[in-house]
């Protein structure tokens, strides 16, 4: 579809890995699972794929399909999300310098600390909302700014065309973990970043059924190249099946995240109203730091939000153990609602408040999630 740029993203999410399928009409793209294919007697490969590992039809379409999502001219799919920000960090050098955000997905905060530090990779963690912060932390041999937004668990706004400027000043790119907002809601490669990783187990997946990971690129340059080799080599790859679940959740993927939002929105509101509740971090309430910058780069502030509990941790606590419809769980993006205390899963080190509980909302009905929450923090 050569003008997937100009379609809208409901019609995208159906059409952009080019179904029907050409040999047979089917509807739906079928599941390749084979693992080698065959050669011509020229020695080349007539339908351009030779070993699983490097490519196979389910996995290119699953890559068309996040491409144009995003807006991106390669798409590249990974065993998981921890794979796909592994192949980001792998393509730098080591004694390169990377300047990563303070409140971050944690397993990024460990990858970088445990593996990266270790690998030669200078880091430098900073406030990546105050852009002050962000242009002071630059050093000469700075390759890469890594945002998140909005963030994890506080659900702090970085302004994405921002940093990506400070990044090309210096003459680094600029990466954006776009998990939480999906390309729904929020289109980093437009605001001028250069890569789009997603932890597709959550919205894009959107069961709660498959793991697995992307990263999207702007232009296809030589950092891109490397990309696709350590995905082909170091071989972190999803497996066919992986990748047609993907597929198949995302084509209901700007439908499930009307519900997201609105259920959030919902949520937010009636948490910001609760004698119980001693703050709300969701970007879409007014008052909030980066309320202003989520209004003019995100379509709507999205599915996810956060609370502190008036009380310590075990107030927090009790909330999650009275409700019935959150599951206490951890990862986001199902359709059930989840509820988890973060401070206990990340650990003594954690910088996240003690009374904190994130909320992903899922898409039952408002009523009945807001009766609960009403219910739990009575
Ligand atoms: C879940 C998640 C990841 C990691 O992805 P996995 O698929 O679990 O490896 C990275 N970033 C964010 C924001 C996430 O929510």
């Amino acid at each position: 579809m050569p003008d997937d740029q100009m379609r809208h993203i409901e019609t995208l999410a159906v059409h952009a890995d080019h179904t029907p399928d050409g040999q047979t009409g089917a509807v739906m793209p079928p599941l390749h699972l084979a693992t080698t294919f065959e050669r011509a007697t020229d020695e080349t490969y007539p339908g351009g794929f030779s070993y699983i590992r490097s490519g196979n039809p389910t996995r290119a379409a699953l890559e068309r399909m996040l491409a144009a999502l995003e807006g991106g001219v390669a798409a590249l799919a990974f065993a998981s999300g921890m794979a796909a920000t592994t192949a980001i960090f792998q393509a730098l050098d080591p004694g390169d310098h990377v300047i990563a955000p303070l409140d971050a997905y944690y397993g990024t905060t460990v990858q970088l600390r445990e593996m990266f530090m270790r690998w030669g990779l200078g880091i430098s963690f900073v406030d990546m909302p105050d852009l002050a912060a962000v242009q002071a932390a630059v050093q000469p041999n700075t390759r890469l700014i890594w945002v998140e937004t909005p963030s994890n668990p506080l659900l702090r706004i970085t302004d994405i065309a921002a940093v990506a400027h400070i990044a090309h000043e210096a003459g680094a790119r600029c990466a954006c973990d776009n998990t939480w907002a999906t390309p729904v809601l929020q289109r980093p490669l437009a605001l001028g970043a250069d890569l789009v990783m997603h932890s597709t187990t959550k919205y894009l997946g959107g069961h709660s059924d498959v793991l697995g990971g992307a990263v999207i690129a702007r232009t296809d340059d030589a950092f891109t190249q490397r990309l696709r080799d350590i995905q082909a080599h170091g071989g972190a790859v999803p497996s066919p099946f992986d990748c047609w679940l993907v597929l198949r959740g995302i084509r209901t993927l700007p439908y499930r995240m009307r519900g997201h939002c609105d259920n959030a929105e919902r949520i937010a509101a009636f948490l910001a109203d609760h004698p119980a509740v001693e703050v709300v971090h969701y970007p879409g309430l007014a008052g909030q730091p980066g309320h202003q910058i989520a209004a003019h780069q995100m379509a709507r502030p999205g599915g996810m939000l956060s609370f502190q509990v008036r009380g310590d941790a075990e107030a927090a606590l009790a909330v999650t153990r009275r409700l019935h419809l959150f599951t206490r769980a951890t990862s986001l993006g199902g359709p059930e609602s989840l509820i988890e205390h973060r401070a206990s899963v990340e650990g003594p080190t954690t910088h996240t408040p003690a009374n904190l509980l994130r909320i992903s909302a899922g898409l039952e009905h408002p009523d009945d999630l807001i009766a609960d929450l009403a219910q739990a923090l009575a």
